[in-house]
């Protein structure tokens, strides 16, 4: 029962998170299918390519040619990423919102009229 010729599934597993999760169609971005981020940790950590920092911060986004208006596409961000991140965004006209993990996670619940 015991082969000893069974494949080495490597246990490293080290693969790095892609740059910028849950955007297709973004130019010189790899297609990333989906776009769920990797469901490891119970901490949200930072999209930031290479970032394991704890997410401090929320960016709330919506490609108006992919999403429905209501629609909101989060990325997390730690202190250093937020402004990073949100520029990428920013500059392509998707991002709607940047609030703390902590206050995402209280609106998420029940978020009052007035954002
Ligand atoms: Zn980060």
């Amino acid at each position: 029962m015991n082969s000893p010729d069974a494949p080495n599934s490597g246990s490293s597993g080290d693969a790095a998170p892609p740059h910028f999760p849950g955007l297709p169609g973004f130019p010189g971005l790899p297609g990333t299918a989906g776009g769920a981020p990797q469901a490891a940790a119970d901490t949200p950590v930072c999209s930031a390519k290479g970032c394991r920092a704890d997410a401090v911060w929320v960016l709330a986004w919506n490609n108006p040619k992919l999403h429905t208006p209501e629609r909101r596409k989060t990325w997390l961000a730690c202190e250093e990423h937020r402004e990073h991140l949100s520029n990428f965004l920013g500059l392509r006209g998707f991002l709607k919102d940047v609030v703390t993990l902590e206050e995402w996670e209280k609106g998420a619940a029940g978020r009052p009229a007035d954002g």
